[in-house]
């Protein structure tokens, strides 16, 4: 047993893997190991994990769901700690969630309770950690309008409770990516409604999930969306204005320009294959691993597209999933 591992058993009681090959808990299914690998149950675990990181100068990293991460064939010269608190307790209109659960399973037990809010995330891979780091979204829902509060730990190892506004929600972003804070627990507020209204809302939940089966390669190795959408400034709308006059018609959304249409319809790259990588023919913003697949595969793809984007069109697209260990 080596020095640290039994530190980690002997000072703080957590039992540290080496070496655990980290593409298996990812979607892209791609990436090296972990140096060091825990699963943490409890945030007495995380903590103990933590002060071990601070004690040892050891970076650490914390993976959710793995459903938005670039892992690096080298993988990640520290300490990755697999946030698996599972919790989930109905009261009323609220519902008290463990980070590590999934969004997915949050939106099945808020309709077993006829509490409405929070349908929109049936079928999100990831966990709830993940989707409060990123404020994950979809059809015209987003994580953040359903916080109430939420439990965190501070990188200095205190444990603080903050309320929704803490977090500064925005598109793709909360002030976890800045503070850097772990979620541990999470209420969401949500409306209590009638039985038959939330039968009537099943339809609309029925057709969400037969959209995303159309609008996303499910069952294919993906990680997400790979860019950020675009912002609708002034900038971008006479750049594309100037190339594809009729580009508004299907590319604006809620304040922002689909990066799948860009990549799609501007840049010509639907369905384009790389190495062991292919941008999705159903949605030109998740690309997927096509079988054996290394990141450097993936990110040659996504420095391709990048540069295109910026050769054609002059604009930057910014990476929406997360980089984990180093790349060139
Ligand atoms: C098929 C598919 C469809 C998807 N559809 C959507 C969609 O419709 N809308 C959408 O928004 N996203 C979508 N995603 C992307 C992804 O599911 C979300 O971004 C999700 O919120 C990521 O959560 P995760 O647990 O997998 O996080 P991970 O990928 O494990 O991590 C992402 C980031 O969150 C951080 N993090 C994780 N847990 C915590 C925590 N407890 N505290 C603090 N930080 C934490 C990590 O350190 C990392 O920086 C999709 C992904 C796939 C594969």
């Amino acid at each position: 047993m080596n020095d640290l591992v039994k530190l980690a058993k002997t000072k703080y009681n957590i039992v540290l893997e080496e070496n655990r090959q980290l593409a298996p808990l990812t979607t892209w299914k791609i990436g090296g190991p972990a140096r060091y690998f825990f699963s943490a149950k409890t945030p007495g675990e995380i903590g103990a994990a933590i002060r071990l990181c601070n004690q040892e100068k050891m970076p650490y990293y914390i993976l959710g769901g793995g459903s938005n991460l670039l892992v690096s064939d080298a993988g990640f010269e520290g300490l990755v700690i697999k946030l698996e608190i599972l919790k989930m307790e109905v009261q009323n209109d609220k519902i008290i969630v463990g980070a590590g659960e999934t969004m997915g399973k949050v939106a099945a037990i808020s309709m077993q309770n006829n509490l409405s809010g929070i349908e929109w995330a049936v079928g999100i891979p990831g966990t709830v950690g993940g989707a409060l780091f990123g404020n994950s979204n979809c059809f015209g829902g987003s994580t953040g309008e359903s916080v109430r509060k939420a439990t965190l730990l501070g990188r200095d190892g205190e444990i603080k409770t903050v309320e929704k506004d803490y977090f500064q929600f925005d598109y793709n972003y909360s002030k976890l990516q800045d503070t850097k804070e772990i979620a541990l627990e999470v209420v969401f507020g949500l409306k209590k409604i009638t039985k038959e209204e939330m039968n009537l809302n099943r339809g609309r939940i029925v057709e969400t999930a037969v959209e995303r089966s159309q609008k996303q390669p499910l069952g294919a190795k993906v990680a997400g969306s790979t860019f950020k959408a675009l912002k609708q400034t002034k900038d971008n709308i006479q750049k594309l204005d100037d190339k594809y006059p009729r580009w508004r018609e299907s590319a604006l959304r809620d304040g922002f320009i689909s990066t799948g249409f860009i990549i799609d319809k501007c840049l010509g790259l639907k369905g384009y294959k790389l190495d062991k990588m292919r941008i999705s023919e159903v949605h030109s913003n998740f690309f997927e691993n096509l079988g054996e697949a290394t990141a450097e595969n993936a990110k040659k793809l996504i420095d391709f597209v990048k540069k295109e984007c910026k050769n054609k069109l002059d604009i930057n697209l910014e990476e929406e999933i997360k980089y984990v260990g180093k790349f060139k």
